[in-house]
């Protein structure tokens, strides 16, 4: 069977933050394929690098050595302009604290990206990506007439609204009770099998992780371990053999 394409891929990727004795090797040599069209959480316990791996392999932060490739394009070498250009144009991200601009509405707030970048929006897609997200009837509502989960579902239109070839979700429920963040992981499992999408996820919750295809365990830097169509109780088992 012919291998299936990568969305984004770590190469020997190494992140060290200081020097001297207060070197902290976030990332240690980590090799990592997240296949196109599939859904992976990224787990580990706290201080374990998930939330640097997410940064440089959407380009928002850089590596120390080794090399991040965004759909077939290697990051390295790249200007800050150029890596603008490359995270407008192919990368969503959606963060724990949804990040909506107070004084825009919640359409405002989906198309801003779009907007910024002068680029017109196919119509028949945000109203694909509205229903989807089920925010129909709160388009004209600011952030802070929204709940939290109405907030975060906003946060994820932006995100896919510009079909990116990859988003990028930073333990996107971590700030949710659980039936928001239910409806969340239901919709990124959604943005996946009907759209097509990519969408790597980090997050604590076995629960939340049990709605990816597949999930990679790190620990201190490194790849620990990694699991195939992951369950609840297989998440949490693992962890508990990772000794996190
Ligand atoms: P996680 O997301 O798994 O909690 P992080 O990627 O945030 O882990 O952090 C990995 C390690 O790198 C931790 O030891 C953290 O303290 C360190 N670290 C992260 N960001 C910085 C920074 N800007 N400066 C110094 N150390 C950092």
């Amino acid at each position: 069977m012919a291998a299936l394409p990568v969305a984004a891929r770590a190469v020997d990727a190494v992140k060290v933050y200081g020097t001297g004795l207060v070197e902290v090797r976030a990332l240690d040599s980590v090799d990592l394929d997240l296949e196109r069209g599939a859904f992976t959480a990224v787990m580990g316990p706290s201080g374990s690098g998930k939330s640097t791996l997410v940064h440089c392999l959407a380009g928002l932060d850089t590596l120390t050595s080794g090399r991040i490739e965004l759909g077939g394009q290697d990051l390295s070498g790249l200007s800050e302009t150029q890596l603008t250009v490359l995270r407008r144009d192919h990368v969503g991200f959606v963060f724990q604290s949804f990040n909506l601009i107070p004084t825009l509405d919640a359409l405002e707030n989906i198309r801003l990206p779009s907007d910024l970048a002068g680029r017109r929006l196919d119509p028949a897609w945000l109203d694909a990506v509205v229903d989807a997200v089920g925010l129909r009837d709160r388009l004209r509502h600011r952030p802070a007439e929204l709940s939290g989960g109405q907030q975060q579902r906003v946060a994820i239109a932006r995100s896919l609204v510009g079909r990116p070839d990859i988003v990028f979700a930073d333990e996107p429920t971590g700030n949710l009770d659980s039936r928001s963040a239910g409806e969340i992981l239901e919709f990124l499992r959604r943005a996946v099998d009907d759209f097509d999408q990519t969408v790597v996820m980090v997050t604590h919750d076995p629960g939340a992780a049990a709605h990816s295809d597949r999930v990679v365990f790190l620990a201190d830097g490194r790849l620990a371990d990694e699991m195939q169509a992951p369950t609840t109780e297989r998440v949490l088992e693992r962890l508990k053999r990772l000794g996190t």
